[in-house]
């Protein structure tokens, strides 16, 4: 299996919560590697370029909305089969849908706010870990 490269963004509602530590802590303890982390408020506009894919969508401008609410952690992360790994770690988009023990199915109060963001693919993944760190950012 080949190493790769996935973006967490701890969401609003992750920071709200207080729940930052709880998420790093299991994402540390699933064998990811921290490469960058850093606190941040996005702008509309870089929300809305982030969630480019879904424009169009009827839930594009609430989850723009959402985004920009409040502080987010944006974390770099690297792991062999991180993708795959990651998507399994933090369960369905929807909480309700999520497996037991799973991040958003501990966590998450909806299909919106889901404490957490996760890549989809291996280009996806480098793509937007890019989007937030520079290269000499990732340690
Ligand atoms: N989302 C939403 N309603 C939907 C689908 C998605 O509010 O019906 C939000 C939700 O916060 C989700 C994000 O848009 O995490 C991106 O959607 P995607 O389908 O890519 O889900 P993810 O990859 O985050 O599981
Ligand atoms: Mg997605």
């Amino acid at each position: 299996m080949a190493i790769e490269r996935t973006l967490c963004i701890m969401k609003p509602d992750c920071v709200r919560k207080n729940l930052q530590g709880e998420v790093l802590s299991r994402l540390q303890k699933a064998g990811f590697k921290v490469l960058g982390l850093k606190q941040i408020r996005l702008t509309k506009e870089e929300a809305g370029a982030f969630y480019g894919v879904h424009k169009g969508r009827p839930f594009y401008d609430g989850l723009v909305e959402f985004m920009t609410s409040g502080s987010c952690v944006p974390v770099a992360l690297e792991k062999e089969n991180a993708i795959s790994d990651y998507r399994t770690l933090i369960g369905a988009t929807d909480p309700k849908d999520a497996a037991d023990g799973t991040i958003r199915k501990l966590f998450a109060d909806n299909k919106g706010e889901n404490i957490v963001h996760g890549s989809d693919s291996v280009e996806n993944g480098k793509h937007e870990v890019n989007f937030f760190f520079a290269e000499s950012e990732l340690i």
